[in-house]
């Protein structure tokens, strides 16, 4: 019976690896076509200043709907996809591109003062042209390097150091402000902070969220911050869901924070109704529908 009952698990686990291989292949497969069939789109998640309230700007966030796979297919599970296979070169700069002209659209009809924020893959950072292609995109539209935020995660420095570092140094000559994203998480070392060229620093939301859970993680969060501000860098909290969370990182003195408490990403399609809403009005096309863009 015992030989016949592990006989069953091994089938179950077969076809279940079975499943996830097949998935793994699809994925691949459909991504390689996705920028072609128009399949990625971006949403803009709004970052606000913890106590005047004032927005700083918006993170980018990739979504992809395909068909074939259901719908939507989440970021976490692509990203590292295209990351395996190499395809991330090509979507991130699709995403930077369109990230790009997003940002031209807006300082052109709403804001002299933000930033937007872009993801960015540690493959992507070790490119060797990675600096050209950046300056290219850059000098296509009108906007300048000042309004864009690169956010890197720690994972960056793990394997190919010296190449991302000198990057990054260039990245940061040109006036692009660098993000270090999902601080708390992973391989987090407090030596990063000083050895990087950061502005600042975004807290990974378990803090965030686990902060009413004691005295150990308040104590945490708040040391953090006052070592992120002793270093000059900002700090930005992820994942604020709720109001208590906002007292909370306000209190220790957090700058910025983002979260479904202010707003879920924002589609392409609602991003000028949000806008709208919250009292931005289009101040050099005022009238015109937007329809230049
Ligand atoms: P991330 O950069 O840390 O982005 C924040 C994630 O948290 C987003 O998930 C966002 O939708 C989600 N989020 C925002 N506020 C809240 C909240 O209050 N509560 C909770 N529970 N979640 C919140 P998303 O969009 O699924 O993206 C997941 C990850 O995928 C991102 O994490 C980022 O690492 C990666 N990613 C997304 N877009 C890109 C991209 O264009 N390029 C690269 N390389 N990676 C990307
Ligand atoms: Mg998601
Ligand atoms: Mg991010
Ligand atoms: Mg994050």
């Amino acid at each position: 019976f015992a030989k016949e009952n592990g006989k069953n698990k091994w089938q179950i686990f077969d076809s279940k690896m079975k499943e996830i291989v097949e998935r793994n292949l699809n994925v691949e497969r459909y991504l390689r076509k996705a920028i072609d069939r128009n399949e990625f789109s971006l949403s803009y998640q709004p970052q606000f200043h913890t106590i005047t309230n004032k927005m700083r700007g918006f993170e980018v966030l990739l979504r992809w709907d395909n068909d074939e796979l259901g719908g939507n297919v989440e970021p976490v599970e692509f990203i590292r996809v295209a990351e395996n296979s190499g395809f991330i070169n090509e979507i991130g700069e699709w995403v930077i591109r369109s990230a790009c002209k997003k940002l031209e659209y807006l300082w052109n009809n709403y804001f002299d003062d933000f930033i937007i924020s872009v993801n960015i893959s540690p493959i992507q950072l070790m490119q060797h042209n990675f600096i050209d292609l950046i300056e290219s995109i850059i000098s296509q539209y009108s906007i300048l390097p000042e309004m864009l935020e690169f956010e890197i995660t720690e994972s960056v420095f793990i394997e190919s150091y010296d190449q991302a570092r000198i990057n990054l140094e260039k990245i940061k000559k040109m006036g692009i402000k660098i993000s270090l994203d999902d601080f708390g998480t992973g391989y987090s070392s407090l030596s990063y902070l000083n050895n990087l060229p950061i502005d600042s620093l975004k807290i990974d939301r378990t803090f965030v969220s686990d902060v009413s859970k004691g005295i150990f993680k308040e104590t945490m969060l708040e040391s953090i911050i006052i070592l992120a501000h002793k270093l000059g860098l900002d700090v930005i909290a992820e994942g604020v869901e709720t109001r208590d969370q906002l007292f909370s990182v306000r209190k220790f003195n957090c700058d910025f924070a983002q979260g479904f408490h202010f707003s879920e990403p924002i589609s392409e399609s609602d991003l000028d109704d949000y806008l709208k809403h919250k009292g931005y009005k289009s101040f050099r096309n005022s009238n015109s529908n937007y329809k230049d863009y």
